[in-house]
């Protein structure tokens, strides 16, 4: 009964997979036509990636399970936040103040930071959102796919206990700021208005500071193009992210 379709493979089976990855991406992601070839592979990898298992690019049981619960939720552009995601992974007790050495408290879900696209600039954001609040990957993606967006714009986003979550799959253009989505990577954090809603604050929790240095950190370090570390608000008349990325430690992580 279990199945392993992979690179190769071919037929009926083959055929329903890619009617599955394209049910569960929610557009034609890939050609319907029971060939598993190269771009099957990256369609079951990215979705692998999406869904959070293991990316092996092999479409075994779980894979399979995953897509159709993917496939059989509903898809309209006003879904329901889901703040399901903030139940995975618990953060530690009273919260976590970890280093930028220590890895966020959910680290071991995300082994993520790999991406044949040639990355030179990591680009921070803010979620926009008050102060003390907390908003998941699914409310931003809900918001994005309101203006029309295929997906969450970010590729990270990191909320407040300091965990790291995944947006859009890295190995995808992004949508974070105009003009300069090419080749690089962007990074939200939950926050950055005061209580009132508002106000530009900086409201990185130190959890989130933490975090915000040990992903950027990983990712100049797994990317050795990456030649700058910046702001949305030196590309765009916005305070997002909240701070002057080049003169926080965040800014010197690049080469
Ligand atoms: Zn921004």
């Amino acid at each position: 009964m279990s199945t392993l379709l992979k690179r190769g493979s071919r037929g009926a089976a083959v055929r329903a997979l890619q009617e599955l990855i394209n049910r569960a991406v929610g557009a034609p992601a890939v050609k319907v036509d029971g060939d598993f070839g190269p771009a099957t592979e990256l369609a079951v990898k990215a979705a692998q990636q999406r869904l959070g298992l293991v990316i092996d690019g092999i479409a075994g049981p779980q894979t399979m399970t995953a897509l159709k619960r993917e496939a059989e939720k509903p898809k309209p552009g006003r879904a329901e936040p889901d703040k399901s995601a903030m139940n995975v992974n618990p953060p530690h007790e009273k919260g976590w103040f970890g280093t930028p050495s220590a890895p966020p408290p959910n680290v071991s879900a995300v082994n993520l930071l790999d991406t044949v696209r040639p990355i030179s600039e990591i680009i921070v954001h803010c979620a926009a959102t008050p102060e003390g609040k907390d908003f998941t990957v699914d409310d931003i993606r809900a918001w994005h796919k309101q203006r029309g967006w295929s997906d969450i714009g970010y590729h990270y986003v990191v909320y407040r206990d300091g965990r790291v979550m995944l947006g859009r799959p890295i190995g995808q253009i992004g949508a974070h700021v105009a003009g300069r989505n090419t080749g690089t990577i962007g990074i939200c954090y939950i926050g950055g208005v005061s209580a009132d809603g508002k106000t530009a604050k900086d409201t990185r929790t130190a959890a989130q500071r933490a975090a915000l240095l040990w992903l950027v950190g990983q990712l100049a370090a797994k990317h050795k193009g990456v030649r700058k570390i910046s702001g949305h608000n030196e590309y765009a008349a916005k305070a997002c992210p909240s701070f002057d990325v080049r003169r926080d430690p965040l800014g010197a992580l690049a080469a």
